[in-house]
């Protein structure tokens, strides 16, 4: 997924990845986990009023867990619309822009892949959302 966002977004943000050495695998429908990275990275891409970064981190917690950090060093989200962001059809975009289902849809993937999903945000340092699953336990 990387590969196809790179260029896609190669003149609105540099994508920096950190990311662990050895990461298990997750259990997944990877058609769904990737839609789910790529709403997230592009709400990233959004975001950013110039040209920004996307750090995504993604680390190995003892061969437990997987965590993924998507950060953008964007606008930061404020609290009235926090509270909405992960309902169905809410967006602060005009129609042509965003439909406001790129959120509840991530939402209900890592829920169905018994994953956690957690936002940080500061308004004018930017949004982390992080992303924790449940590593293959049959592959590792
Ligand atoms: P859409 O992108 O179509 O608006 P989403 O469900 O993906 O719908 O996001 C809902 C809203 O959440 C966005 O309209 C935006 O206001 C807010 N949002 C999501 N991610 C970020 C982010 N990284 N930084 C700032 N605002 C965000
Ligand atoms: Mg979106």
């Amino acid at each position: 997924a990387l590969l196809i966002l790179k260029p896609k977004y190669k003149h609105k943000a540099e994508i920096v990845k950190k990311f662990d050495e050895n990461i298990p695998n997750i259990d997944c429908f990877q058609g769904e986990i990737n839609q789910a990275f790529i709403n997230i990275i592009g709400n990233g891409v959004d975001a950013l009023n110039k040209f920004g970064t996307i750090t995504i981190t993604i680390n190995n917690l003892e061969n437990k867990f997987v965590r993924v950090i998507i950060q953008d060093n964007g606008s930061g989200i404020p609290d009235d619309v926090k509270a909405k962001i992960f309902s169905p059809l809410f967006t602060t975009k005009t129609e042509s822009e965003g439909t406001g289902l790129g959120l509840s849809i991530t939402a209900d993937i890592i829920k169905k892949h018994h994953g956690k999903l957690q936002l940080k945000t500061k308004m004018g340092v930017g949004t982390a959302f992080i992303i924790t699953l449940p590593v293959d336990q049959t592959t590792t």
